[in-house]
């Protein structure tokens, strides 16, 4: 078995990351999944979070929102409706992004309202994150 996997993490608009992996961390639905080479083949639907992958010694992060991954012994692929590289993070529009979804939650009526601020701020919250870990 090699000790590492393909790894293509795509959003509708580019191909973000086309690299070979030693290790990643994938945000499920159900939870963070740690996954090694020669892992058993499964689907999952990402939540907001972050992915971290390993490859040669260094560490790489990227925000991800929504969609899939599916899991092969010999490849990760990460199809995401949103996917960002630390590096490409603009830390301003997060931290304004993050302040404006906190004033909806004051300001929010129906239910639509809060989970709409929530996700913002959700998103937000994990680009200020993943930016900090830029290397
Ligand atoms: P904003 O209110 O700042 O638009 P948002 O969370 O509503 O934030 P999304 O709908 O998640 O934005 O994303 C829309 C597009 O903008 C996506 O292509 C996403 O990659 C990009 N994007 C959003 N915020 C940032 C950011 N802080 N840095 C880099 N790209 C971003």
């Amino acid at each position: 078995m090699t000790d590492t996997f393909q790894l293509e993490i795509v959003t509708p608009e580019k191909m973000v990351v086309r690299d070979t992996a030693e290790e990643i961390q994938i945000p499920g639905k159900n939870g963070y999944l740690g996954i090694l080479p020669g892992h058993a083949p499964l689907v999952t639907e990402l939540a907001v979070g972050e992915i971290s992958y390993r490859n040669g010694g260094s560490a790489h992060h990227l925000a991800v929102a929504w969609g899939f991954a599916e899991v092969l012994p010999d490849k990760v692929t990460v199809l995401a409706e949103i996917a960002e590289r630390a590096e490409d993070i603009d830390v301003q529009r997060a931290q304004e992004a993050k302040r404006r979804a906190e004033e909806q939650f004051g300001k929010g009526k129906t239910e639509d309202d809060f989970t709409h601020a929530e996700d913002a701020l959700k998103r937000a919250e994990t680009r200020l994150k993943v930016a900090e870990e830029k290397n």
